[in-house]
C-alpha cells in the first residue's frame, strides 16, 4: 500500500524539504519500505514438499520499521518466550516521564531511552530487596508505585549527571511525579500475548491506511478513551514526516532482558522454576505452547496444502547506499531459513 501509493516524486519532495537535517536512519526506512517486496529485495523460489509445484515469491525488506514486515514477528517473538514462563502471578509496570522531557529525549534517543530503562528496572531491584516493601503474600500486589517513582527519577537523573547532559533538562521536570502504574496482569502466558502486540508495534499497521498516493493518506484511528474508528487524511509529506518521527537510531534495542530473562543469567530456567514451585508448595503447569496461526503458515502450497520449502534466492547485486536507486538482480545460492533481508 505505502510503496505503490508514495511514488519517487513524493520522496524527492520531503527531501527537498527535511532531507538536510534528517537522521541517516530516517532515510535508511524510506529506502526500505520503497524497496519492500519489490526487484530491489529480489525474491525467493519456493517448492512444495509433496506436488514439486515451484512458487516464487518476493523478498521483502525486514526492516522493523516496516509495516509489511512486522506479520508474524510478534508470534515468533512469543513462541521463543514461552520456555522462559515462570508458574507465578506476573505485574505489568509501565514508567512514564514528563512531557517536559520528550523534546530531550528525541535530541538524545540512545543515551536516554538506554538511561530509561537502567533506571526503572534499578528502582524496581531496589525496591524488591527490601522486604517490607514487596508484597510477596499478596496475590493482586508487587509494589508500592509511589516509592518507585521518585527512585526511577533519581537514577534518571543520576543517569544524566554523569554523560554531562543535565543543563539541557528543563529543572521543571525533576519537581513534578513521575507516573508509575502496576497492574496485576494474571499469568505468563497473558502478560506475554499482551506484550506481543507493542514489541513490535510501528508507527502505523498497514492495515490501519485506507488508501496512498502522491497527494494524501488517509488512515483509521481511536481518540484516546472512545471506541469510535475515524479516518484522517493527511498531505502525504505530512504523513511521512509524522511516520518517521518512530525511527528508531540504527542498532537500538527497543526490547531489553533484565534478571532472569537476561541471557547473563547464571541460574537455569528449570533450576528457577523448581525453586518457585518448591516456595508455593504445589506444581503449576506451563500453558501449552500458543499454537501457529495462518500468518505463520502462510507458505502452505496452493495447489495441496502442504508445506513449501525454499529451493533459492535471487538477491540484488550489494549496492551500498542505494538512495532510491533501482540495484540489478542476480540469482545466489540461499541459507536457509533467512528472508528478512
Ligand atoms: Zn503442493
Ligand atoms: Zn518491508
Amino acid at each position: 500500500m505505502l510503496e505503490s501509493g508514495i511514488n519517487l516524486r513524493v520522496i524527492q519532495q520531503y527531501l527537498g524539504q527535511f532531507g538536510a537535517t534528517m537522521p541517516a536512519a530516517q532515510r535508511r526506512v524510506i529506502d526500505a519500505i520503497i524497496d519492500c517486496r519489490s526487484a530491489a529485495c529480489g525474491a525467493i523460489l519456493y517448492q512444495c514438499e509433496d506436488c514439486g509445484e515451484p512458487h516464487v515469491a518476493a523478498r521483502c525488506c525486514g526492516n522493523r520499521h516496516c509495516p509489511v514486515c512486522q506479520q508474524g514477528k510478534a508470534e515468533a517473538w512469543l513462541i521463543r518466550q514461552h520456555e522462559r514462563q515462570l508458574p507465578t502471578p506476573y505485574f505489568m509496570l509501565t514508567f512514564t516521564v514528563p512531557s517536559g522531557l520528550r523534546e530531550f529525549l528525541r535530541r538524545h534517543p540512545r543515551i536516554g531511552y538506554g538511561a530509561l530503562f537502567a533506571a526503572s528496572a534499578g528502582a524496581i531491584k531496589t525496591l524488591a530487596a527490601d522486604d517490607k516493601h514487596l508484597g510477596a503474600d499478596l496475590p493482586g500486589f508487587f509494589l508500592p508505585v509511589r516509592a518507585l517513582s521518585p527512585i526511577f527519577r533519581a537514577k534518571f537523573r543520576d543517569a544524566m549527571r554523569a554523560a554531562g547532559l543535565l543543563a539541557e533538562i528543563d529543572p521543571c521536570v525533576w519537581t513534578v511525579d513521575w507516573n508509575v502504574n502496576c497492574q496485576a496482569v494474571g499469568d505468563a502466558a497473558a502478560s506475554l500475548a499482551y506484550l506481543s502486540r507493542y514489541v513490535f508495534k510501528v508507527g502505523i499497521s498497514e492495515g490501519r491506511i485506507v488508501r496512498a498516493d502522491a497527494a494524501q493518506v488517509v488512515f483509521r484511528y481511536r481518540k484516546v478513551g472512545s471506541s469510535r474508528p475515524r479516518t484522517l487524511a493527511l498531505a502525504t509529506v505530512e504523513f511521512m514526516r509524522r511516520f518517521l518521527q518512530h525511527v528508531l537510531p540504527r542498532g537500538f534495542m527497543k526490547v531489553r532482558y533484565f534478571g532472569f530473562l537476561s541471557p547473563s543469567f547464571s541460574m537455569s530456567i528449570e533450576e528457577l522454576k523448581g525453586r518457585i514451585e518448591l516456595a508455593q508448595g504445589f506444581t503449576v503447569a506451563a500453558a501449552p505452547t500458543p499454537a501457529p496461526t495462518e500468518a505463520s503458515r502462510s507458505r502452505a502450497c496452493p495447489h495441496c496444502g502442504e508445506i513449501l520449502r525454499c529451493r533459492s534466492v535471487v538477491l540484488p547485486r550489494p549496492f551500498g547506499s542505494r538512495g532510491l536507486l533501482r540495484p540489478a538482480v542476480t540469482s545466489m545460492p540461499f541459507a536457509a531459513g533467512d528472508e528478512s533481508g
